[in-house]
């Protein structure tokens, strides 16, 4: 073999080695929480795929949704869902409060995502420099409605209490991590999901400032 010979052999099994690895790098996963790590990747590195072409992606969805999962999200304007995980239309069911919290009304939305539509994995994300757990953790007092999310957040305040470090951080996944218990024990329908294994509640952190979403515990 001469030396040419020997030197595109040696280019052909490279580049086939290694278009074969892009090839499994690239290729979408069909696990929920794979989809939006992968998403959240593209966001993070500006490689995003998933916002043009509206008007092919309006027609797809006309007839019927599919989500693959269930966001449950802070309303903060720094945070939608659908940019920061590179997702489509009907891709994500997005539960939006600020402070990322849950009464019946979203815990029926959640239901029914996960019933009708089939979604099986929830995720509620929370964020940094989050200004409902800033207030709520300042001690801030409104007359208003606003007064019922801090309140709803106030447990998390609770268990942060006296704690070092950043208390904000700290205090958000708090909160993030009591809003996942209370959906894991809402009875009857998602905790016997859960228990059955068919259902899967995670929480998640999004930095403002690198827009990458950590998740807290991937074992539950
Ligand atoms: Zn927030």
């Amino acid at each position: 073999m001469n030396i040419f010979k020997l030197f595109s052999v040696l280019f052909f099994t490279l580049t086939s080695g290694l278009t074969q690895i892009l090839a499994v790098e690239v290729s979408p996963s069909n696990n929920p929480l794979e989809r939006l790590i992968q998403g959240n990747n593209r966001y993070v590195t500006s490689t995003t795929v998933c916002h043009e072409d509206w008007s092919a992606k309006r027609s797809a969805v006309v007839e019927s949704q599919k989500p693959f999962a269930i966001i449950v999200a802070c309303s903060d304007s720094r945070v939608p869902p659908e940019i920061v995980f590179d997702q489509s239309l009907g891709n994500l069911f997005v539960v939006r409060v600020a402070g990322n919290v849950v009464d019946d009304f979203a815990i029926g939305s959640i239901e029914y995502a996960v019933k009708v539509l089939g979604a099986d994995l929830i995720l509620v994300l929370g964020h940094s420099n989050c200004g409902a757990v800033n207030a709520a953790l300042s001690g801030m007092k409104f007359d208003n409605h606003i007064q019922d999310v801090l309140n709803a957040i106030q447990p998390a305040v609770n268990i942060t209490k006296g704690d070092t470090g950043d208390l904000l951080e700290k205090t958000t996944k708090a909160n993030v991590k009591l809003v996942t218990e209370k959906l894991k024990n809402s009875k009857a329908m998602l905790a016997n999901l859960i228990d059955k294994g068919s259902l899967r509640v995670l929480g998640g952190y999004y930095n403002l400032t690198t827009g990458k979403v950590e998740i807290l515990d991937k074992t539950q």
